[in-house]
């Protein structure tokens, strides 16, 4: 049987604006999940990622950014002018990602496509969004421009009525986009995958990549808490795993077609159910004697950390570690529900030491400026983490829409929240009350 070439489908990870940015393993798996089911479907596929420093043409350039340990590392960055709304922020505004003039020359070496599919993630970055989608309709005016993510799902009429797009998806889209694509391409889906099984996913397309320095990997979906400044609820409703079998399959994959020694876990509950899970996956990769790295951008569950646990994640190869503390207030925590009670992270810590980890090696997120925090409770969190030799790391406060503190930081901040998205930026610190830059920059130095 003879088949016919599929449509073809470019999909797009947009340029960020903002003050600052640095590539902590970032790449766009809900997009590369997307391209993976799409070529399931008989679609051809080609990837345009802006951000992605081996961007074809990009690495020979003087302006090439600094890259650091396990491929992560600085971005491509031009100075802009502010936005008006950020006039008097006293930082200068970068688009990051690579150079304007490479984009347009991948753009125009493509095959005609009959859509682009282009993702979005932080609110606040939405006029690199914006700016990327109207360089695609300069080039191909009469393509479709579909636009999902993360800004398209908190905020999907700014994101219908501002950026351009001539379709918006909302939450996990597998099943719409490949709806959509039918009716704008004729090709009908024949496997779509199921959202309550995971397994049923094809790969992520990592391999559209020219350089793969690590892969990124998504062993569960959603998180069993409910965190109320966390938007993963909104984003992923429930909690579902993989089967081990299948992420140590995908691991092997890349080990055995790419030589990747680095993985990701994009997790916002690896440790969650570990007898059954990441458990198993650890062991059944350590039983094939291969000499991986692990590393967890994200934050790790301090309770759900014991001896076993932790002798296994260092055995398996686990180099840094970052875990979820937010707060040392633990009045704070009650009444968020429990997540971490006082002792547990004095004991976690004690634990992954005696398992070999060194304490440089241990990272500990903190939140700063969640409404009505004090500049004291966040002092003090960080000088209660440092006392312990542990490196906190501040996680400023972003405010998001849908979550449950939402209408509490718009009540809190100096910005009108709703109105302009660009208010939610971290490096305003927009709810914390009292605010000033020098007490913003106080609580960085004491974090440093
Ligand atoms: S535990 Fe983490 S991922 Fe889960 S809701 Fe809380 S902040 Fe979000």
């Amino acid at each position: 049987m003879i088949m016919t070439p599929g449509p073809h489908i470019c999909l797009i990870n947009p340029y960020i604006w903002d003050f600052s940015a640095f590539d902590l393993w970032a790449k766009p798996l809900g997009l590369l999940y997307l391209a993976g089911t799409l070529r399931a479907n008989g679609f051809q596929v080609h990837l345009l990622d802006c951000l992605d420093v081996h961007f074809k043409g990009a690495e020979a350039l003087a302006s090439a950014p600094i890259r650091k340990a396990f491929g992560t590392g600085k971005y491509f960055r031009q100075g802009l002018s502010k936005p008006v709304a950020l006039e008097k922020i006293p930082y200068h505004y970068f688009r990051y990602g690579i150079p304007i003039d490479l984009f347009l020359k991948a753009l125009k070496a493509l095959p005609q496509p009959q859509a682009f599919l282009v993702t979005s993630l932080m609110t606040y970055w939405y006029p690199g969004l914006k700016e990327t989608i109207s360089i695609l309709k300069k080039i191909f005016p009469a393509t479709p421009v579909i636009l999902g993510g993360l800004f398209a799902t908190l905020m999907p009429d700014q994101a219908r009525n501002r950026m351009g797009a001539d379709y918006i998806i909302t939450g996990a889209g597998e099943g719409a986009i490949l709806n959509l694509l039918a009716s704008l391409t004729g090709r009908s889906p024949t496997r779509v995958p199921v959202a309550d099984d995971l397994d049923s996913f094809p790969l992520p397309a990592f391999d559209l990549y020219r350089t793969l320095p690590y892969i990124c990997l998504l062993t569960s979906r959603g998180c069993p808490f409910s965190c109320p400044y966390c938007a993963s609820q909104v984003l992923q409703p429930g909690f579902r795993q993989r089967s081990p079998d299948g992420v140590i399959d995908e691991i092997l994959y890349w080990v055995r077609s790419r030589a990747v020694r680095d993985f990701v876990f994009y997790d916002d509950a690896l440790l969650i159910g570990f007898e059954r899970h990441l458990g198993p996956i650890l062991e059944g990769l350590l039983k094939r004697g291969l000499d991986l790295r692990f590393h967890t951008p994200n934050a790790l569950h301090i309770r759900e950390l014991n001896e076993s646990r932790a002798r296994l994640l260092f055995r398996a190869g686990f180099r840094t570690l970052r875990m979820g503390l937010e707060t040392t207030d633990w009045s704070r925590h009650r009444s968020w529900g429990g997540k971490l009670v006082q002792g547990d992270w004095e004991r976690a810590l004690r634990v992954l030491e005696k398992a070999g980890f060194e304490k440089k090696r241990i990272e500990v997120y903190l939140l700063a400026g969640l409404p009505g925090q004090t500049l004291g409770e966040i002092e003090q969190s960080i000088r209660e983490v440092r006392a312990l030799g542990i490196r906190p790391r501040l996680a400023e406060y972003s405010p998001i829409p849908q979550t449950p503190l939402w209408p509490e930081a718009c009540r809190h901040s100096r910005f009108p929240l709703q109105e302009e998205p660009l208010y939610h930026n971290n490096s305003l610190f927009p709810c914390l009350s009292p605010f000033s830059w020098e007490a913003a920059q106080h609580l960085k130095d004491l974090a440093r």
